[in-house]
């Protein structure tokens, strides 16, 4: 078979990986999308707080504070572009007493040096005001009204499909195992196991693995990239009256601390703690861990009621040695663009990263030109509003236009047979029930998909004609059946 060629290759399709593909989908390049996992958003981008940050943690004159405040004002316009949930919630760090409020203050002016808009420090009267639930003791907060939430697998699903829609070829369970330049044409071999293509431009956004991807190029990172787990809980929507805006506490020198935020589906996240890790794939939550978030939370909601949970998980973070985002052309290896040490605030901070990427690529010779037939938003066909979203009307149309609209599926999240199957036959399909899961939401809620798993399972054989037992729940080996039960 004849290898393909691409004029770029992205390693990794986490949220720098697809927001660079958005970016460069725009243009007439010949682009691929090459990730280890089985779906988009298989690694920091799927766990983490999903908070917008608005660019004052990061010290004046880095990398990492100046692609934080643009990434975090390109974030809402292009939520907006591809009908991603997006709220402008504003963060509140809290602070209670005079060392904090040192704090506070040193973060105002460096929030202010990074361009950062609308900071101010309010007192007691006026964060109660915000926030009836914030404990008693809280007497001041920095605020930032242009923080905001959103649901950052979501946003990686939505830049990857429309960049999909736009012809940018995506590989899946391709982890990149060996990569060879040829001096002579200039193109680099990139493979996984029996797999190969080649591109003259290639970027490294494996996230935590991007120095790994580094050493098999024959590359070095000049730094080293420590894992650092953070555990959550996930409060069911009942709470989510908890808080109206992200709230922190005051920052240690262990980072920005435990949180309580909404979340854009209406729930309460909790976490998340910081503890380094030995291995990059330790995404396991422990008692202590969440013992140590429920105190961290109690702290600043006294009250909150954390019997509501419904659900835990855990992100762990690429900290790199040096301090901040790594993104440059490796100096060994042209045309070679290394993306690194990408940790909070990543996820903001990432439609800014991949402009960086775009100007790093445009500079070492690759030619942008606009196509003329963009399509601007996820697919084709729109931007696959979800039932759940729909206005009455809306939902009136789609069940005439498509009878499966009208049968639920996940009773808890109003997810019905029409978005199951939307998310199914989309660009990249949704072909294992967590996919779909992430997609739509069934089986998110309270039950957690006690309910509407084996629907979900049955949706998708049917979609897919196999049988239901060759369905998966998130990877190629995880079965969800083996057989018929009265066989076993
Ligand atoms: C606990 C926690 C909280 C956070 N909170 C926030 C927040 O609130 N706001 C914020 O802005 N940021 C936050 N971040 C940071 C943010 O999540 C990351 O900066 C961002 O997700 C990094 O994206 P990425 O694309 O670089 O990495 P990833 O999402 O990890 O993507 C890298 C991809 O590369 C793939 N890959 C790896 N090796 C290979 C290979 N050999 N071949 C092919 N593919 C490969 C992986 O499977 C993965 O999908 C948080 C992170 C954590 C862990």
């Amino acid at each position: 078979m004849a290898i393909k060629s691409y004029d770029v290759a992205i390693i990794g399709a986490g949220i720098v990986g697809t927001m660079t593909a958005f970016m460069i989908g725009k243009y007439k390049i010949k682009c691929a999308v090459l990730e280890a996992g089985i779906d988009v958003a298989s690694g920091t981008t799927r766990a983490n707080s999903a908070i917008i940050h608005a660019g004052y943690d990061a010290h004046e004159g880095s990398l990492k504070a100046k692609l934080n405040v643009r990434g975090s004002r390109l974030v809402g316009p292009i939520a907006k572009q591809l009908g991603v949930h997006y709220n402008k919630c504003g963060s509140l760090v809290i602070g209670y007493n005079e060392k904090d409020l040192e704090h506070l203050r040193l973060l105002l002016v460096r929030g202010k040096k990074n361009g950062v808009r609308g900071l101010e420090i309010i007192e007691q009267d006026r964060l109660r005001e915000m926030e009836p639930n914030v404990s008693k003791d809280a007497k001041y907060a920095l605020y930032a009204p242009s923080a905001g939430i959103v649901c950052p697998y979501d946003l990686a699903y939505a830049v990857s499909e429309n960049s999909a829609t736009n012809g940018v070829d995506y590989y899946f369970e391709y982890k990149v195992d060996k990569i060879d330049y040829n001096e002579v044409n200039k193109l680099y071999t990139i493979s996984a196991n029996d797999k190969t293509i080649k591109a003259k431009y290639v970027v490294n956004a494996a996230g935590l693995y991007s120095d790994e991807i580094a050493e098999i190029l024959g590359d070095k990172l000049p730094f080293k990239i420590i894992p650092r787990r953070g555990e959550y809980m996930l409060l069911d929507k009942s709470e989510g009256k908890t808080a109206n805006h992200t709230l922190f506490v005051t920052p240690s020198e262990k980072g920005k601390g435990i949180l309580v935020s909404p979340t854009v589906d209406g729930n309460i996240i909790v976490g998340p703690n910081a503890n380094v890790v030995e291995s990059k794939a330790d995404t396991g939550v422990t008692s202590e861990g969440l013992s140590e978030i429920a105190e961290g939370a109690r702290s600043i909601v006294p009250d909150i009621n954390l019997d509501a949970i419904i659900t835990t998980f855990a992100g762990v973070r690429a900290t790199p040695t040096s301090g901040d985002f790594y993104i440059r052309e490796s100096e060994k290896f042209p045309k070679f663009v290394h993306a690194a040490g990408i940790e909070s605030p990543g996820l903001a901070a990432s439609p800014a990263i991949a402009e960086y990427i775009v100007n790093i690529l445009r500079n070492s010779g690759l030619k942008f030109k606009e196509k003329e037939d963009y399509i601007t938003t996820r697919t084709a066909e729109g931007n696959c509003k979800l039932f759940y979203d729909m206005s009455e009307s809306e939902r009136e149309k789609a069940i005439k236009k498509d009878p499966r609209y009208g049968k639920m599926v996940c009773r808890c999240e109003m997810v019905t047979e029409g978005d199951i199957v939307n998310a199914i036959r989309r660009p990249i399909s949704a072909h294992t029930v967590d996919m779909v899961k992430r997609r739509t939401r069934a089986g998110m809620g309270r039950c957690q998909g006690g309910y509407c798993r084996a629907k979900v399972a049955e949706i998708i054989a049917k979609e897919l004609n196999i049988s239901v037992s060759e369905v998966k729940k998130f990877s190629s080996n995880s079965n969800i059946l083996c057989g018929r039960t009265k066989r076993i």
